[in-house]
């Protein structure tokens, strides 16, 4: 039975490391660190017995041995891991071996007779090119090994400082939020929500904006996922929905009346038990009635809802609405949805995008149509941007559009400018 126990370890690849950089009689002589991360380890984990997943990462490791030149050194990391130190000269040779590993390890392995599939991703750099020391070394290995995950897995990169000018962007992002709420850097724009039948603007989707002092405009879908894993996502969100409630009432207040408000919300916000407490309080600090609020939330995140239904229900019990967000990206079921508490559906602009051509989506728009009917759902298809995308939509049961069609999201004085023409 193959084993990985008396592999080498982290420590002992960083002496090999140390030993390699320092004492080399040259001391501009390449050395090559390949980082090597298994894809989706976990998902394949649950295959497995509990007891059998070092005896298959000893098989893998040993796939990743037969495919390196001989006298390679090779260290497990632990878990689905490991780094090579091949035997070689030059950085042609590299590539290759990265190569053939990445071949290897995508081949089916027979294991407890069955067969496996796996595939890796894999990151290296070369010293003393891309790297001055051992630390540099691994770090950036691990950074082309993370961009490989990133671009789709499956394959092998050579670290390049463009990859770590992307993580350095991300960390200053982070570290910029702070000084960006206290400085007011960010901003709200409105897109209308349109009745097809009459052109009539019924509601407004805020939409969030960052000037960033040195970035200029940021988009949202850059920063709101750096936003949800450093957890600003909730003071960000609260800001966005006092601003937006304080600015739809006093439209109210100049007369423009509008049916609806929708503000996004992430599941992170959701997640935090304050969560309905806090968006009451909003509403009730802009004097706002909650009839008016929609939140959406985007269907990829709708796996975590049952977690947070008591907080939708709360909040539902006070009269806001709730609206699945970018549906027919994820897998959520429309009664499913219905049962969480969900009044309305955004249609993903990807579907009405190839609305005319793609008979596919055709007859998944109906269904969605059919189904939402049935369920007493509204419905909203997002992203109509054409004549003939207005036009086909007016034959369906579709009532309401949002989309560059209409208007694409303006800043506050121009919506109400807008819905002061009453119409579109
Ligand atoms: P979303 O909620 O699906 O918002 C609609 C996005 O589609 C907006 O992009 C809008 O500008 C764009 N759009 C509107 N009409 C059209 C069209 O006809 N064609 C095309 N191609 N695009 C159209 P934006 O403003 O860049 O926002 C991107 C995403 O960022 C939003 O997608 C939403 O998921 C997220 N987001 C924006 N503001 C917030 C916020 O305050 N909180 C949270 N959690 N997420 C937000
Ligand atoms: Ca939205
Ligand atoms: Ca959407």
């Amino acid at each position: 039975m193959l084993s990985l126990s008396q592999w080498p370890k982290r420590d002992d690849l960083y002496k090999h490391l140390d030993s390699l950089l320092s004492t080399s009689a040259d001391p501009l002589a390449l050395t090559a660190l390949l980082i090597i991360n298994l894809d989706n380890f976990r998902d394949s984990c649950e295959l497995f017995e509990y007891r059998d997943i070092e005896e298959f990462l000893a098989i893998v490791g040993q796939s990743i041995k037969d495919a390196c030149p001989e006298s390679s050194y090779i260290a497990w990391l632990g878990s689905d891991e490991f780094a090579v130190v091949p035997a070689l000269q030059a950085a042609a040779e590299v590539k290759e071996t990265a190569e053939t590993i990445c071949q290897k390890l995508a081949e089916a392995k027979e294991f407890r007779d069955r067969q496996v599939h796996i595939t890796g991703s894999l990151g290296y750099a070369l010293f003393p090119y891309d790297a001055r020391d051992r630390y540099e070394l691994i770090r950036n290995a691990t950074m082309a090994m993370n961009w490989v995950k990133k671009q789709g897995k499956n394959g092998f990169a050579r670290f390049e400082p463009a990859m770590s000018q992307q993580v350095n962007r991300k960390m200053k992002l982070i570290s910029d939020f702070g000084p960006a709420l206290e400085q007011q850097q960010f901003r709200l724009q409105y897109q209308p929500q349109v009745i097809v039948a009459s052109r009539a603007i019924v509601g407004a989707e805020a939409l969030l904006r960052w000037q960033h002092p040195e970035y200029n405009l940021i988009p949202p879908l850059e920063f709101i996922p750096l936003a949800e894993e450093s957890g600003y996502i909730n003071q960000i969100g609260e800001w966005v929905l006092c601003q937006a409630c304080r600015d739809f009432n006093t439209w109210l207040e100049k007369g423009i009346v509008l049916e609806r408000l929708a503000v996004n919300v992430s599941i992170v916000q959701l997640q935090k038990p304050d969560f309905a407490k806090r968006v009451l309080h909003a509403l009730e600090e802009a004097r706002l009635d909650p009839a008016y609020l929609e939140l959406e939330i985007t269907e990829s995140q709708s796996m975590d809802l049952p977690k947070v239904k008591p907080q939708i229900e709360q909040l539902r019990n006070h009269g806001v609405r709730f609206a699945i967000d970018d549906f027919g990206t994820g897998f959520a079921s429309l009664n499913h949805l219905r049962y969480m508490g969900f009044d309305t559906i955004k249609i993903d602009k990807a579907y009405i995008h190839n609305i005319l051509t793609n008979n596919r989506d055709q007859v998944i728009v109906n269904s969605i149509l059919n189904m939402a009917k049935h369920l007493q759902l509204g419905i909203i298809a997002e992203g109509v941007e054409t004549d003939d995308q207005w036009r086909y939509i007016q034959q369906t049961a579709i009532k309401e559009v949002q989309g560059y069609y209409c208007s694409p999201p303006v800043d506050r004085p121009v919506l109400e400018d807008l819905i002061r023409k009453k119409c579109l």
